[in-house]
């Protein structure tokens, strides 16, 4: 069974993902898996607990549509620098459909992670590669995008995902 990106309001989303002790042959296929469900989506990045695993385990492929596919797999990400320059992208998240929001985060930052061999890496990153990072990483300890924004602009996004969740079970019965 294929498994399902959850949706906000959902309390998973907000839970705290715990680090991989070893990268192994159920990791490097739950990181597969991950891709595929990123691709078919379509989104750009995704982390475990977005289909409900509460490890600090992210995909990410920049790519674009005609291009040759370039997945990128981070264990246990870990920024540990971020540039005082901002940028500012309008973001999106596969767990929040249909909703963007301008979002301002440093625009370069450097991260330590695991690969998918299980090696310890550095990478700088910039554009939007950076931003894509630092929104990952984010979903590792339940924060997303629209935590940014002012409580008003929250909860309107908020009860417009809740509207549309019941919309969607509607159908279902
Ligand atoms: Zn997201």
């Amino acid at each position: 069974m294929k498994r399902k990106i959850l949706i906000e309001p959902d309390p998973i989303l907000r839970k705290k993902c715990e680090p991989l002790e070893k990268v192994d042959d159920e990791v490097r296929k739950l990181m597969k898996e991950m891709l595929e469900i990123m691709y078919e989506a379509p989104g750009i990045g995704l982390a475990a607990v977005q289909i409900g695993i509460l490890k600090r385990v992210v995909v990410i492929d920049l790519s674009k549509e005609n291009e040759k596919k370039n997945p990128l797999f981070f264990i246990n990400p870990k920024i540990v620098h971020r540039s005082d320059n901002k940028s500012i992208y309008e973001e999106g998240c596969l767990s929040l459909p249909g909703q963007f929001a301008e979002i301002e985060r440093p625009a370069e930052c450097t991260l330590n992670y695991i690969d998918f061999f299980g090696k310890e890496k550095e990478l700088k990153a910039e554009g939007l590669l950076a931003t894509c990072i630092q929104h990952e990483v984010d979903h590792l300890d339940g924060v997303l995008f629209i935590d940014y924004l002012s409580k008003l602009k929250k909860d309107m996004i908020i009860k417009k995902l809740v509207k549309h969740k019941k919309e969607i079970e509607r159908i279902v019965v």
